[in-house]
């Protein structure tokens, strides 16, 4: 399939996007290295008895849990900044064709265009039929033995 060059439109709403994204990336930076170092005044403040020792260590072990949180979110982000420079950005992984603008806006980082997702639901739905299938025949041979009860 030849690939359609991109509009000038499509340049200018993913210039939007990119916009957007490094914007949310710097403001997740921020908050994340505040957050740090708010964390360590506070426990400035607490003084270092050798009793707080062990809530240090929880302390530590939540905030990297959470920073594991916004890690990924930040590499989400990435993620997405490299699909709008190689070209891949905002084009359904599933039939190629260009997700659309709003459903961008409110799915930046989706990679199917609006069919292709709910034709994946659809067929997420379909598959879970075998199993159903398997489900009525345990039940059909379960019956013999339910008559040898009687
Ligand atoms: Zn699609």
């Amino acid at each position: 399939m030849p690939k359609k060059p991109t509009s000038a439109n499509r340049k200018k709403f993913l210039a939007k996007v990119r916009e957007h994204l490094e914007e949310m990336k710097s403001k997740l930076l921020a908050e994340m290295s505040s957050a740090m170092r708010a964390e360590r005044e506070g426990s400035k403040d607490e003084g270092m008895d050798t009793y707080d020792l062990a809530s240090e260590e929880r302390d530590r072990e939540i905030s990297f849990i959470l920073s594991d949180r916004e890690r990924n979110k930040i590499s989400a982000i990435e993620d997405a900044l490299e699909r709008i420079d190689d070209g891949s950005y905002g084009v359904c992984e599933a039939c190629g064709l260009e997700i659309g603008e709003e459903r961008l806006e409110a799915l930046p980082f989706t990679r199917l265009c609006r069919d292709c997702q709910q034709d994946q639901e659809r067929e997420a739905r379909t598959q879970r039929r075998p199993e159903d299938d398997r489900l009525a025949y345990r039940k059909l041979g379960s019956t013999e033995n339910e008559e040898e009860g009687t």
